[in-house]
């Protein structure tokens, strides 16, 4: 029997990494002491993320006609992810991040969307769709886009994940298709209208949720964790659910979001319920800050599988990895 699909649509970015002494101010030119190219870019990380757990993936997106487009379709394909809906665009570049980070780890990113500004709405049809048990979407692609492909995906049966990132105000339509909402903290406060998330936000967050028809959501909290929202419906409570973050040496939590959405992604698609998929993709998250990169900090099964019982995953209620 073959493995359920998650079908990843969204975005492709290179990643070109520079460490500088400080942020440059404007006008000013200075001297990086290091540079690192990376496969980066949400839907790609994620992609990579669930794949190195063992996922079937697919990857709907563009890149460009150019050497960039390459590195990040071979990385994909390396990975085992399917690319057949990878489309490569010509007289566009493939989407970059120019990320200058200093020695106290602050950073100043830079993103040229590229190809990942021309997938398509016409991209997204029940054949790129087709056989996902998991349509995983998030916002670096144009929003109709994404509205398209929640709503094939509902059409088709399979179940939704929207990771709001980077922020921006979504149609009501879209959220209505929406079965399980991924935010990190700072996007649930935006979502959320207020200044900053507190533990007693999950309550309102879930009647917002309710009242909108989202099945559910997870909130990353970094280093706290993550918190789960569980909508009741037919006279079921709402449940609430604080996953407490491992306590890790963290030396880099670039793409940790990535790798949480990639996990909780694999889990669902392996049928596990949210409350267990969410504590593995936190265990992911925790095993990404502790090492450098992205997709190169991500762990396959077995690692993170030594890694959680190394790191006292009893207390957090973790199960084997199925
Ligand atoms: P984002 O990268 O999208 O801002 P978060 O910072 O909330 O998201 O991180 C996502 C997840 O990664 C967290 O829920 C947690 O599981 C893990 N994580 C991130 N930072 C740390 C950290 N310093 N220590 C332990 N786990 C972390």
């Amino acid at each position: 029997m073959t493995a359920p699909l998650i079908t990843m649509v969204g975005s492709l970015n290179l990643d070109m990494n520079l460490r500088v002494p400080r942020i440059p101010a404007p006008g000013e030119t200075l001297v990086a002491s290091d540079f690192e190219e990376a496969p980066g870019g949400k839907s790609s990380n994620q992609a990579a993320a669930a794949a190195k757990l063992g996922a079937r993936v697919r990857l709907v997106g563009a890149v460009g006609d150019d050497p960039a487009g390459q590195v990040l379709r071979n990385q994909a394909e390396m990975l085992g992810v399917e690319t057949t809906h990878l489309r490569t665009l010509h007289g566009v570049p493939t989407g970059c991040a120019v990320i200058q980070v200093d020695p106290s780890a602050e950073n100043a990113i830079t993103v040229l969307p590229g190809a990942n500004a021309h997938v398509a709405p016409a991209d997204i049809t029940e054949c790129s769709l087709t056989g996902s048990a998991i349509v995983s979407l998030a916002l670096e692609i144009p929003l109709d886009t994404v509205l398209q492909a929640a709503s094939v995906a509902k059409a088709i049966g399979a179940k939704t994940i929207l990771n709001l990132s980077p922020y921006q105000e979504v149609p009501d339509e879209l959220l209505a298709n929406t079965d399980v909402l991924l935010l990190n903290q700072h996007e649930a406060a935006q979502f959320m209208g207020c200044d900053d998330w507190s533990e007693g936000d999950a309550v309102q967050l879930s009647e917002k949720l309710a009242r909108l028809g989202v099945g559910a959501a997870v909130v990353t909290l970094g280093a706290s964790g993550a918190e789960v929202v569980r909508v009741g419906r037919a006279g079921e409570p709402t449940v609430t659910e604080r996953i407490e973050g491992f306590y890790v040496a963290a030396v880099d939590t670039t793409g940790c979001g990535d790798a949480f959405a990639g996990a909780l992604a694999q889990q669902l698609a392996q049928g596990e319920s949210l409350s267990a998929a969410a504590r593995t993709a936190n265990a992911a998250g925790g095993f990404a800050a502790e090492r450098r990169g992205a997709q190169s900090s991500y762990p396959a099964k077995e690692e993170l599988q030594n890694w959680t019982m190394r790191n006292g995953n009893e207390a957090r209620g973790i199960r084997g990895l199925s």
